[in-house]
């Protein structure tokens, strides 16, 4: 198909034969299951997991790409933005989890990100092609500079693993950045806590990252009257995970 990529939509189309084969092998995709790629683009990850499981949803917002697709029997076409996308009905309308997959626009792919965690019920696993930056504030440990809101809320949720490293020149047109394909698979165990109310934490720790941590949570835990242990003479990026979690549920509602 003859097609211009369209910048607005990130579009940068994989082309490296053999990045496309780790890709589909790091999926596994079998038959049977409910599979769905988010920006089919021309296909590049499309034709090979059709090729393994049978059947296939794909959301794109591009109309032009999203026609071609629709002519293809096997494939279901959602266009949509996939920021509307209601993942937790798709899910249900299928009974089953879904394994979503995709080599995401990075203009949006934290807001996807995001929009998924919403629905981590629903979702068996996650295989992203993302920029090589958002895979290490995603994987990364407390104390390292990549460390932060990302981190934190998505660690909370899924187990997550950097598994190939992909070079520009794999796609077509290049991206100005690496990339690297990530698995993210939701965890049975994890601490209940409300969403809304972790985030809003991580925002405020999160806000002024150099400073110590009383200058901004200090006055947060305040005002909601915590009298609870906390080290507050840290910096945001010095807090595992574990302790966000546990001071978010000593300090709800
Ligand atoms: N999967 C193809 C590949 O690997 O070559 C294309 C990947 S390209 C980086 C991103 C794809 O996501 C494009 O097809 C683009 O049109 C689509 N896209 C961009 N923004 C989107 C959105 N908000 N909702 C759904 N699809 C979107």
């Amino acid at each position: 198909m003859k097609h211009i990529a369209r910048k607005r939509f990130g579009q940068h189309f994989l082309t490296d034969q053999d990045a496309i084969e780790r890709i589909v092998q790091a999926i596994a995709p079998q038959p049977g299951q409910a599979l769905v790629e988010i920006g089919p683009g021309l296909g590049a990850l499309t034709q090979p997991l059709l090729a393994r499981c049978g059947a296939l949803c794909v959301i794109e917002i591009d109309r032009d790409l999203a026609a071609h697709w629709r002519r293809r029997a096997q494939l279901e076409v959602i266009e949509a933005d996939v920021l509307q996308v209601d993942f937790a009905a798709l899910a249900r309308s299928r009974g089953t989890k879904l394994r979503v997959v995709g080599n995401l626009p990075y203009n949006i792919s934290s807001p996807i990100l995001f929009h998924l965690l919403e629905a981590v019920n629903h979702v068996a696993d996650q295989h992203f092609m993302l920029q090589a930056e958002v895979v290490q504030r995603l994987t990364a440990s407390a104390a390292t500079k990549a460390y932060g809101r990302l981190s934190v809320m998505l660690q909370w949720r899924y187990q997550i693993e950097h598994l190939i490293d992909v070079a520009p020149a794999s796609f077509e047109p290049a991206p100005r950045v690496n990339s690297a394909v990530v698995r993210m698979q939701p965890l049975h165990d994890f601490a209940p806590v409300q969403p809304a109310h972790l985030s809003e934490l991580v925002r405020v720790a999160f806000s002024q990252r150099r400073k110590l941590l009383r200058h901004t949570l200090g006055r947060w835990l305040e005002a909601r009257r915590f009298d609870g242990q906390f080290d507050l003479q840290r910096r945001a990026e010095e807090v595992p995970v574990a302790q966000y979690l546990s001071l978010a549920a000593a300090c709800a509602g």
